[in-house]
């Protein structure tokens, strides 16, 4: 347990407790079994709150469970363990993960359309998705034509990497040691896609990306708004919601291992911090591939696009989540 985080923006100790979970907030409230709590170390002792930094008003968990300690600490997997984790890896079509596909395909063309404006002659491309988990990015940015690729998460043991494939073409490496992340740079890519709200300093692992990106390279993060002041009230009375999309939205959104609730003005002003500034405000296309291209469930997606991306070209964080960055020269 770290028990006493400051502030991930000002560093300010002052904050004021927002919510607390506790192990009857799990049990009564979000079901979750006893057992289950238990194996994760949730006594009747725990406690781990929400706190708002009363000088920048910057939301975050106070009193982490350190789940790096749990799972840095891992023993390889077995092959059992090996065999099931693939399976997570490979699980079968969804609809879900096909329309991800069409976005995570975008995310990547822009990615190669950028570092090329910068640098056409370019043979090789190199990218590293930082904070990966099971993410499609790797072998699809490997398919899409990055000829190396690196994908790292520190929280799977020293064998993870037996997940991928050498002797395929679609072959990427899967590191879990940042020495690693050192030795191959520097990138002229880097994801990291819904990572930062589990790093337990964000600041610094922006900077540290900012360090191991090319002199020309660009960077993209996918960060998720997670609005802690309107949903506040929510959470504090989620055992009386009826209403099962926003429990849903509840339960996805605020637990114990999201440690940072960064709204994006302020993570602008982070990744300014890390040297880093916004490059080009690019359309990311979304769609719904069981519908029909001019469906009016697509119509309304594209719409959508089209706000955002006026929105961005105006600089505005309404809403943001996603950002296209280069080194401040
Ligand atoms: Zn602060």
């Amino acid at each position: 347990m770290i028990k006493d985080r400051s502030c991930v923006n000002c560093s300010s100790q002052n904050s004021e407790v927002m919510f607390t979970f506790t192990r009857d907030f799990f049990h009564n409230v979000r079901n979750q079994p006893l057992e289950q709590l238990d194996a994760l170390g949730i006594d009747d002792n725990f406690t781990s709150s929400i706190v708002k930094c009363i000088d920048c008003g910057c939301g975050y968990i106070k009193d982490v469970i350190n789940i790096r300690e749990t799972f840095l600490g891992q023993e390889n997997w077995s092959s059992a363990q090996i065999k099931e984790n693939l399976r997570t890896y490979q699980n079968g079509f969804s609809k879900s993960g096909a329309d991800n596909i069409i976005y995570a395909e975008s995310v990547v063309k822009n990615l190669i359309r950028l570092v090329m404006m910068k640098n056409k002659n370019k043979s090789e491309l190199s990218l590293l998705d930082f904070g990966c988990s099971f993410s499609v990015y790797s072998p699809l940015a490997r398919i899409m034509g990055f000829t190396k690729v690196d994908a790292f998460d520190p929280h799977y043991p020293d064998n993870f990497s037996e997940l991928a494939s050498g002797n395929s073409v679609v072959n990427f490496n899967f590191f879990n040691h940042k020495e690693q992340i050192l030795e191959n740079a520097p990138y002229d890519a880097i994801i990291c896609n819904s990572a930062d709200e589990h790093f337990i300093d964000p600041q610094g692992e922006i900077n540290f990306m900012s360090e191991v990106l090319s002199d020309d390279g660009v960077i993209y993060f996918s960060h998720p708004i997670m609005d802690l002041d309107s949903n506040l009230k929510h959470l504090q009375n989620e055992s009386n919601i009826t209403n099962k999309k926003l429990i849903k939205e509840l339960r996805a959104t605020f637990h114990v291992h999201h440690l940072n609730y960064i709204m994006p003005k302020i993570f602008k002003k982070m990744l300014k911090k890390g040297g880093l500034v916004e490059s080009k405000v690019v359309i990311l296309k979304k769609e719904n591939l069981s519908e029909s291209a001019f469906h009016v469930k697509n119509l309304i997606l594209y719409t959508k696009t089209f706000i955002k991306y006026f929105l961005g070209l105006f600089g505005s964080n309404y809403r943001k989540t996603e950002y296209f960055l280069t080194k401040i020269k």
